[in-house]
């Protein structure tokens, strides 16, 4: 293991000069009385390092790490894909990085363009009418997706409808959004084709149905083909259509979902438009509806009148309350408008249609050597699972996964989805080359080899990490990244 900061150090080297102390000597009497006590009496105790230690120090650091520029990333439903780098000097360029919310409008009207001409072109991708753009996250966008099919109901005085159905496949964020929005969740069983079960549907819908909840393509990599007949079964009760667009990356340009009988999407831009995510940094989940909900997104949105671009808070009366400070995370909205500008209208249909072929190309490879319950053609993700080598050979989806950081790339997703016994979800993304996907398949394919004929130092994996199996439970209970001084 590589040494720490703090073994570096060699008493009296330095990686900085500091102007000569300007403070008078007679400063400490103008301390008052009360305060000397918090004076330090020895010097703090802190490594000593020239400069060029310090950088060699992070740069290694930073290596330890895993991240799309170091090697795939094919953690299943989080699009990992690779943010060009021209986005970030857009969002560093100083004309973005010193406005401010307070600013008179006619001072921003450049920053307001960006921001209408988003929305626009979001209602435009996905065939909804209008976009918030305020929400910072994907569960952001659902709760306040959710929050505007509440508003909806009570403004028509169904107070009653308080349920909102959804199939056993949803992401996990679905039903945490609906509880913490304050409806209840009914959750319907899949069908073994993975799809949602219509006719049990039929069984549950009610009057007291306030909605339905679905993510597309499913957390199984399929496209739920039968969005317009559950429209229709959810629609003759005066119920809303909710889709979890997080993983619109597959459907760019090949499907709007509000043409197929969905009335609420939400769209992570951090996952299908390219902004950096991970580590719980700023993320956005603009939320798109139909016609008849826009009055009830919140407050403003971005307008365009004769004298240009205006924060338009003509809904307010009827509008849900705010769900962020001032718009949302400006940044974010900014690098998605430009990759939507430098790919334009085809080049984000390839994006999809990239993402589909390199997640059926991998499914494919992967085939013969790991069980793979839906074996039709994938969007832009598939679940594999390690069934087989758990039966035969005792290894489980964590040892494979832990296995794949030895070889340089990072695990898929795993255990998820729930229905899926021993899964692991991959996504590639369109952004990888054939000769990336290749060394990943060749990989898990030594993998499935390694299984056959080692499985005990499978079960010992990862072997050349800094830091081997961390029991998650306790970390996250007991969370401590202090360095021991
Ligand atoms: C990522 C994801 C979400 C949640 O998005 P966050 O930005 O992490 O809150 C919701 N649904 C699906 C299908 C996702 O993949």
């Amino acid at each position: 293991m590589s040494k720490t900061i703090f073994e570096l150090s060699s008493p009296g080297r330095k990686g900085y000069t500091l102007p000569k102390c300007d403070l008078p000597d007679t400063f400490k009497a103008e301390i008052p009385q009360q305060y000397l006590k918090f004076m330090r009496k020895s010097a703090p105790r802190l490594p000593e390092c020239s400069e060029l230690d310090v950088i060699r120090h992070f740069i290694e650091l930073s290596h330890k790490n895993h991240f799309i520029e170091k090697g795939l990333y094919p953690l299943g439903s989080c699009t990992m894909k690779y943010n060009p780098k021209v986005h970030e000097s857009i969002a560093r360029h100083t004309c973005f990085v010193n406005i401010h919310p307070y600013q008179p409008l006619c001072t921003v009207q450049g920053a307001l363009e960006i921001m209408y001409e988003l929305q626009r072109d979001l209602s435009e991708i996905s065939g909804m009418t209008q976009v918030t753009l305020q929400p910072v996250a994907g569960a952001h966008g659902e709760f306040t997706g959710l929050k505007v099919i509440h508003a909806y109901h009570q403004h028509n005085g169904n107070h009653h409808k308080n349920k909102i159905i959804m199939p056993d496949s949803a992401h996990g964020t679905n039903p945490a959004s609906c509880t913490l929005a304050g409806f209840e969740v009914i959750e319907l069983k899949s069908r073994p084709d993975g799809r949602v079960d219509t006719e049990q549907l039929r069984q549950i819908v009610g009057d007291d149905t306030a909605g339905f909840m679905l993510t597309n393509p499913n957390t199984l990599g399929l496209f739920e083909s039968q969005v317009e007949e559950i429209a229709a079964i959810i629609h003759s009760v005066d119920g809303l259509m909710y889709m979890d667009g997080a993983n619109l990356n597959a459907l760019l340009g090949i499907v709007k979902p509000g043409q197929i009988g969905f009335d609420v999407m939400h769209f992570n831009l951090h996952k299908t438009f390219s902004t950096p995510h991970g580590g719980g940094g700023p993320g956005a989940g603009p939320v798109g509806v139909v016609e008849k909900l826009v009055k009830f997104l919140p407050a403003p949105l971005i307008g365009k009148n004769q004298d240009g671009y205006f924060l338009d808070f003509s809904h307010k009366e009827t509008a849900i309350s705010k769900v962020h400070t001032f718009y949302g995370n400006f940044a974010l909205m900014l690098r998605a408008w430009v990759y939507i500008r430098m790919l334009g209208a085809e080049g984000l249909r390839k994006v999809s249609e990239n993402a589909i072929i390199n997640a059926n190309y991998l499914k494919f490879r992967l085939a013969p050597y790991f069980h793979i319950e839906h074996t039709e053609h994938c969007m832009h993700e598939f679940v594999a699972d390690g069934t087989k080598q758990k039966k035969e050979q005792g290894v489980s989806t964590l040892d494979i996964a832990k296995r794949l950081l030895d070889k340089g790339y990072h695990a898929p997703t795993i255990y998820f989805p729930l229905i899926i016994p021993e899964a692991m979800m991959i996504e590639p993304t369109e952004t990888e080359s054939l000769q990336s996907l290749d060394a990943f398949a060749d990989a898990m394919i030594e993998i499935a080899k390694e299984v056959e004929t080692n499985p005990d130092m499978l079960h010992q994996a990862p072997l050349t990490t800094p830091v081997r199996r961390v029991d998650d439970v306790r970390a996250v209970k007991q969370l401590d990244v202090k360095f021991p001084i």
